[in-house]
C-alpha cells in the first residue's frame, strides 16, 4: 500500500473561515429578519470589478488567441516578457531599485508562491513567522515536514513565533537566536501593520549577519498612503542579497478569481548547500518553474500588463482610493465607539482591540447577534491575535457606513 504525506496529519482543523461560517449559518437559520441585514466584513477578499483597461486588454488577448496569425501557444516559462519589463521599470526602477525582468516570475497568485518557494529551500531551515499570521506560511512549513507537532495554543514545534502587539507596533525586531529563513509581510494581514525602513534595514541587517533570507509579502504595497514607508523589501540597501518578494495582482486590481502574481529573485541572493558552498537560488527558481509549470494563462498575463498602462493606473488607483475611503469611514467609527483601533491608514484592513476583556470568538458573537455584522476573530491568525479582530474594508462604501453606523451600538 502507498504511503502518504503524514505531515498533512499534523495540520491543525482550518478551524478559523468554517467556523465563521458556521456560526453565520446557524445565526441566519434561526433569525431570517436579522439574516437580511448581515453584512460581511469577514473574509480578505475584494467586493469591485476589474479596472476597464484590464477588461478590455483581457478581451483582445482572447481575440487574438481566435486568428492563427496571433495565436500563442506555450509562452516564456517565467511569463511574458513585456509584463515581466513593466514590473521590472515601473514597480522597482523606478523607485530607484536596482531590477532587471529576468529576475521577475510571473505565477497565478502569490499564495501559491509562498507555497512553491520551500521547493528550492533545505528542509534543515529554522524558520521564524509573526504572530499572529497569514497562515499560509505556517501550514506550507508543516505540509513540507518542517515543524514538529502542534503544541498547546496551536503553536508548532520547530517554528521560532515572533510575537507582534502595540509594544512593537505590530512589527517584530529581529531575535536574538540564528534562524534562516523569516516570513515578513508590510503592510500586514490580519494587522494592517507596516515596518518603518529602520525596522526594515535591522531586518536585513540581521539576514545579512545570519545568512538568512527574508521571504517579504508585499500583496498589499499598493495601500501604502504614509511616502517614508517601503514598498518593497528592494527599496533596503543589500537586501538583493539577502530577500525574496512575493507580489500579486489580487488587492490592487481585483485579481483574486482572475488569479496572477510574481515573485521577485534577485540574481545575487545565495544560499549553501549542505556540504557548506555558497549559490545562486536564482537558477534552481528558474528550474523549478520550467520543470513544474508552464507559467500563466495569456489574456490573464496581458490583462496584468494594463494595469502598468495609464488608464490601468488610474483606474487601480481608484480602486484603492475607494477600499482605503471604506477603511478611514471603518476606523474613525470604531475609535469613535471608544475601541483601540491599529491599522486602515496603509491597509484594507483595521484591527481592533476587543472591548472589556472578551474574548475574539465572544465579540465576534456579540457582533452577529447584535450588530449583525461578520468580522474575522484575531485568535485565528495566532495566539497573539486573541483579545482582537480583524474588519476589512474590502466592501461596497454603503455597507462600510452602514456598518460605521452600527459600530457606534456596540
Ligand atoms: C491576499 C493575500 C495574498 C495574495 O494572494 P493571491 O494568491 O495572489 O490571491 C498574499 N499574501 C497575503 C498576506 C494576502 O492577504
Amino acid at each position: 500500500m502507498a504511503y502518504l504525506n503524514d505531515n498533512y496529519l499534523k495540520l491543525q482543523a482550518g478551524y478559523l473561515f468554517p467556523e465563521i461560517a458556521r456560526r453565520v449559518r446557524e445565526f441566519c437559520d434561526a433569525n431570517s429578519e436579522a439574516a437580511r441585514r448581515l453584512i460581511r466584513c469577514g473574509i480578505g477578499d475584494v467586493t469591485e470589478p476589474l479596472p476597464p483597461a484590464v477588461i478590455a486588454a483581457m478581451h483582445h488577448a482572447v481575440d487574438e488567441q481566435s486568428v492563427r496569425e496571433t495565436f500563442r501557444g506555450y509562452g516564456h516559462e517565467q511569463g511574458l516578457e513585456s509584463l515581466r519589463e513593466k514590473i521590472a521599470q515601473q514597480d522597482y526602477r523606478d523607485r530607484g531599485v536596482e531590477m532587471t525582468a529576468d529576475e521577475i516570475f510571473i505565477s497565478e497568485g502569490s499564495k501559491s508562491d509562498c507555497g512553491y518557494i520551500l521547493d528550492v529551500l533545505g528542509d534543515q531551515n529554522k524558520i521564524a513567522i509573526t504572530d499572529p499570521v497569514y497562515p499560509v506560511y505556517v501550514d506550507t512549513n508543516v505540509m513540507a515536514g518542517h515543524t514538529g507537532a502542534a503544541g498547546e495554543g496551536g503553536r508548532y514545534h520547530g517554528i521560532t513565533y515572533l510575537p507582534c502587539g502595540p509594544q512593537n507596533g505590530f512589527a517584530p525586531e529581529p531575535p536574538r537566536e540564528a534562524v534562516d529563513v523569516v516570513y515578513l509581510c508590510f503592510p500586514n494581514n490580519p494587522t494592517g501593520a507596516v515596518a518603518s525602513r529602520a525596522q526594515l534595514n535591522r531586518w536585513v541587517e540581521y539576514a545579512r549577519e545570519h545568512e538568512a533570507i527574508i521571504l517579504f509579502d508585499a500583496a498589499y504595497e499598493a495601500y501604502i498612503s504614509d511616502p517614508e514607508v517601503p514598498h518593497s523589501i528592494f527599496e533596503i540597501p543589500d537586501a538583493r542579497e539577502c530577500a525574496i518578494e512575493f507580489r500579486s495582482f489580487s488587492k490592487n486590481a481585483g485579481f483574486t478569481g482572475v488569479r496572477c502574481g510574481f515573485t521577485v529573485m534577485p540574481k545575487s541572493l545565495h544560499a549553501r548547500t549542505s556540504d557548506g558552498r555558497k549559490l545562486p537560488l536564482h537558477p534552481l527558481w528558474h528550474r523549478r518553474w520550467s520543470t513544474k509549470a508552464n507559467s500563466v494563462s495569456y489574456p490573464v498575463q496581458r490583462g496584468a500588463e494594463a494595469v502598468y498602462t495609464p488608464d490601468g493606473r488610474k483606474e487601480t488607483r481608484e480602486l484603492i482610493d475607494h477600499y482605503m475611503g471604506n477603511a478611514r469611514i471603518l476606523r474613525e467609527a470604531a475609535a469613535g465607539a471608544g475601541l483601540e483601533v491599529y491599522g486602515g491608514v496603509n491597509a484594507p484592513y483595521i484591527w481592533v482591540k476587543t472591548p472589556a476583556g472578551l474574548t475574539s470568538w465572544q465579540l465576534f458573537d456579540r457582533m452577529l447577534h447584535e450588530l449583525n455584522v461578520v468580522i474575522t476573530p484575531g485568535s485565528g491568525f495566532g495566539s497573539c491575535g486573541e483579545g482582537y479582530f480583524r474588519i476589512s474594508a474590502f466592501n461596497s462604501r454603503e455597507n462600510a457606513e452602514e456598518v460605521a453606523r452600527r459600530l457606534g451600538n456596540l
